[in-house]
């Protein structure tokens, strides 16, 4: 006899984590199935070679090219998913980027809610990640109806300088809003000890605003609340009429089990969650679960990112860099019709990690020895949004596996930010020839295995002949299952997901509360 629970989530992450630790407190009976584990506490944390060099926490799947060659996705199977591993840089959309926004590749399509329908569950979300940020810094920020609920992270000098020269140019540097929980006023009470392997790395002490550590953790002892690890759930079973999942089929510790629940909510990362449905296919969805649209899968969007290092003559000590963000490029400007995006600061470069990149090194800087260069490197992240395009997508094999077709849109928005970065280091002191492409999230020869951010697959709207889910995340086709990760986005802006992933949960565990209790 199959275990019986009021609701039942699957995957543990930014979606998945922030939805039980909304439902948790209604004493309903809540199942939280996690294919990982939980993140080891070790040294190798916060070591770069075994975390960069080695990928000791990426999981071991395949997923395969349009081609069928197989690659190994950067996706993390812990309780807290990837963001045990993210850079915790929690930003809002734009108010914009719910409206349609045309890009040079074509349009960026509208979501059907506003920002003033997310925004108090953004205020939420950013009270539960404990987010750090100076809200009226930067011009592109919608308006909030709650300051950040942390201070921002302070620059170190050389960032402070550089945010003053990009002033003196006349943009608009910012704080980025930074979910870590660093104690500025008071640091020995800190939790966070502000150390430089922050972004890409776990955090040992436990100090990241992870959705471990913030979401899931605090739930383990209560008694309506079921954690179970190494889950794999790979079925969704449905009653005769096909209107309602009663059957979740996991496969844990080699034996296969069946759990059933009120309410489903499935979580398990975009990619994850179109393979699920897609392999729930039955006689009732025979395109897989919840897919008469023929929307499940479709719409992958990544963003188009690069890593930069930028050398200068003067040292960057910096130890936690990624406190500084500029917006100038989120829009069109007059100089340019379409938006670039936005450039943030990534982790600092260290010698370990920049290891496997030594022969570009030693051309940029050849006085220099890795330690040297690695010391001298300001480092950026610049993210332009990629277009929801119905043939990038996700689809499975004959034997279930993700299979992954994507092309690149936008190509000319994220050269023209490049190109934006270059002219911006010549006010920093940074010449742009000293500038080089670093590949620590992103292998650029495998541009599909550096999913961090990937979203869209199953998108929401109000009809369902072109969307998977209606506006509350439930599925269009089915009465008691949710997705509620990052698949519901219709377009992905240019800004880092997390924090609407997890305002989103918040947003749907309200709708779920309120029909279960
Ligand atoms: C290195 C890195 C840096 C990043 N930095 C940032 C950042 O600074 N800011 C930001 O906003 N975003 C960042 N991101 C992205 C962010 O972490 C994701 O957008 C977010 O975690 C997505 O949430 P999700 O709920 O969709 O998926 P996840 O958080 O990945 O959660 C999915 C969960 O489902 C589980 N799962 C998968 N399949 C199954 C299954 N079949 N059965 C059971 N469980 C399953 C997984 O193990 C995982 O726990 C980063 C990501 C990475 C990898
Ligand atoms: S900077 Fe803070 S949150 Fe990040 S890894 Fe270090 S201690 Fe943890």
């Amino acid at each position: 006899m199959a275990e019986h629970y009021d609701v039942i989530i699957i995957g543990s992450g930014a979606g998945g984590g922030t939805l039980a630790h909304t439902l948790a407190g209604s004493g309903k009976r809540i199942l939280l199935l996690e294919r990982g584990d939980f993140l080891p506490r070790e040294m190798d944390n916060w070591n770069p070679k075994p975390v960069f060099v080695d990928g000791k926490y990426i999981s071991k799947d395949t997923w395969f090219d349009r081609d069928g060659k197989g690659f190994q996705p950067q996706v993390h199977y812990f309780v807290g998913g990837a963001t045990k591993l993210y850079g915790a840089a929690l930003y809002r959309l734009r108010p914009q980027d719910f409206g349609e926004v045309k890009h040079v590749s074509g349009i960026s399509p509208a979501w059907p809610l506003s920002y003033d329908d997310f925004e108090p569950w953004y205020s939420k979300a950013e009270r539960l990640y404990q987010v750090h940020g100076n809200g009226g810094e930067d011009p592109t920020e919608g308006p909030r109806s709650e300051p950040y609920p942390w201070p921002a992270v302070s620059h170190e000098p050389r960032l402070q300088q550089i945010s003053d020269d990009l002033a003196k140019g006349g943009y608009h540097p910012f704080h980025a809003p930074c979910g870590i929980m660093l104690n500025e006023a008071r640091r020995p009470m800190s939790t966070c000890i502000r150390c430089a392997t922050c972004d890409g790395y776990p955090c040992l002490v436990h100090a990241k605003a992870d959705a471990e550590v913030i979401a899931v953790r605090p739930l383990l002892g209560r008694p309506n609340v079921t954690l179970l690890t190494g889950a794999e759930v790979t079925r969704l079973e449905t009653d005769d009429p096909g209107r309602t999942v009663t059957g979740i089929v996991v496969t844990r510790d080699g034996n296969r089990e069946v759990y059933r629940g009120d309410i489903v909510a499935v979580c398990t990362g975009a990619a994850n969650s179109a393979k699920l449905l897609l392999n729930s296919a039955s006689d009732r969805h025979p395109n897989g679960l919840a897919n008469g649209s023929d929307q499940v899968g479709r719409n992958y969007m990544f963003h188009n990112c690069r890593a930069i290092a930028a050398l200068s003559k003067e040292r960057n000590d910096t130890v936690y860099q990624k406190t500084l963000g500029i917006n100038d490029f989120y829009f069109a400007t007059k100089d340019y019709e379409y938006p670039a995006g936005n450039i943030q600061m990534v982790g600092k470069s260290n010698a370990e990690a920049m290891r496997g990149e030594q022969p570009q090194l030693t051309w940029f800087a050849p006085e220099w020895g890795l330690t040297d260069t690695a010391k001298h490197s300001v480092d950026f992240w610049l993210t332009t949004e990629d277009l929801p395009v119905p043939e990038n997508r996700v689809t499975t094999d004959k034997d279930g596996r993700v299979q992954l077709t994507y092309s690149p849109t936008n190509a000319e928005e994220a050269d023209r930010l490049y190109e934006e970065l270059k002219k911006i280091l010549n006010h920093t002191g940074m010449a742009a020839h000293h500038v080089f492409r670093k590949n620590f999230y992103m292998d650029m020869d495998i541009p599909l295995a550096g999913c961090a951010h990937q979203a869209g697959t199953c998108r929401f709207g109000t009809d369902p002949a072109t969307s998977v889910l209606d506006t509350n995340c439930k599925a269009h086709e089915l009465d008691n299952l949710y997705v509620v990760d990052t698949s519901f986005f219709p377009s992905i802006g240019a800004v880092n997901p997390a924090l609407t992933a997890m305002a989103n949960a918040l947003r749907v565990g309200d709708r779920i509360l309120s029909r279960i209790t």
